[in-house]
C-alpha cells in the first residue's frame, strides 16, 4: 500500500544572526533563493505535498518569486509561522490533511538531498520517530551559567542533531497538541524547545531514532555560512 507522505518547510524565521535586512531563506545562493534548493528536493522526490510556512506577509512573494516561478507543483498550501519554530510547526501542522507520515525540514537548509529523505523514510516506517543528524566531530562541553566547562560527554555518543525530523502522523499532532495544552508549564519550567523531536521526548513514551544525515546539509544561519553554501554548490569542497 502506497503510504502518504507530507512535509512541512518551515521559513518563518527572522534570520537574526545573520546581519541582513533579507531573511536568511531568501538570499541569494548562486543566483536562486536559499530556500528554493530544499523545495526542489522535495520536489522531485518521493514526497507527495508540501506546505510552505513563511513569515506573516510574505506568502504572496513565496508563492509569486519561488512557488510559481520555479514550478513547484507539490507545494498545495503557504502559510503563515508564528513567533517561535514550535508556533510555525503547529500552525502547519493546522493544514495538513491525512497522511501517514509527517517530514519537517528547516528551509534555511539547502543541502536537503534524496539520500537523506530516503534513510529517514526507511527509519520512520520502523521506528514512528526519526531525525537526521551526525555524529560530532569536535568535543562538546557543557557549560555552567559562568562559561566554565562543567561536563564533557563521551564523544561517539553525541550527534549534532538537523532536519528532516520525521514522525507518524499521529504520533507528532498528538505530540504538538499536548506541547499546545502545556505551553505556559513549559514556559515557567524554563524549556526551551527547539527541534520536534524534543517534543515526541516530552510528551510521548516512543524513543526518536536517529538517522545519518549529512554534514553538507547545514543551516544557514551567520553571514559565512553563505560562502560555504556557495562553494558545496560549486563543488568546489
Ligand atoms: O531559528 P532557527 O535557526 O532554529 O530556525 C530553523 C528554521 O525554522 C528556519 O528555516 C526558520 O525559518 C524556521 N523558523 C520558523 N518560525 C520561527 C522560527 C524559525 O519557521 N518562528
Amino acid at each position: 500500500m502506497k503510504m502518504k507522505t507530507t512535509a512541512i518547510v518551515l521559513a518563518a524565521g527572522q534570520g537574526k544572526r545573520m546581519q541582513s535586512n533579507v531573511h536568511k531563506q531568501y538570499l541569494l545562493i548562486q543566483g536562486k533563493p536559499v530556500l528554493f534548493y530544499c523545495l526542489k528536493t522535495l520536489e522531485d522526490s518521493f514526497i507527495d505535498e508540501v506546505i510552505l510556512v513563511t513569515g506573516k506577509g510574505e506568502e504572496e512573494y513565496c508563492r509569486k518569486e519561488i512557488v510559481e516561478r520555479f514550478g513547484m507543483t507539490k507545494v498545495t498550501k503557504i502559510v503563515e509561522g508564528g513567533k517561535e519554530r514550535y508556533h510555525s510547526v503547529i500552525n502547519g501542522i493546522k493544514e495538513v490533511e491525512e497522511c501517514d507520515y509527517l517530514f519537517i525540514h528547516d528551509g534555511a537548509r539547502p543541502f536537503l538531498d534524496e539520500g537523506i529523505l530516503r534513510r529517514t523514510y526507511e527509519s520512520v516506517m520502523q521506528n514512528r520517530a526519526c531525525v537526521a543528524g551526525m555524529p560530532v566531530k569536535d568535543t562538546i562541553k557543557i557549560a555552567d551559567e559562568n562559561d566554565f566547562a562543567k561536563e564533557t560527554p563521551r564523544r561517539d555518543t553525541v550527534w549534532t542533531v538537523q532536519t528532516p525530523q520525521v514522525f507518524a502522523f499521529d504520533l507528532i499532532k498528538e505530540a504538538y497538541g499536548k506541547l499546545e495544552q502545556e505551553e505556559e508549564v513549559l514556559k515557567e519550567k524554563g524549556v526551551l524547545i527547539t527541534d520536534d523531536a524534543m517534543v515526541v521526548e516530552y510528551f510521548c513514551d516512543i524513543p526518536v531514532k536517529l538517522v545519518e544525515g549529512n554534514y553538507r546539509n547545514i543551516k544557514i544561519t551567520t553571514p559565512e555560512d553563505l560562502g560555504v553554501a556557495e562553494s558545496f554548490l560549486a563543488d568546489k569542497i
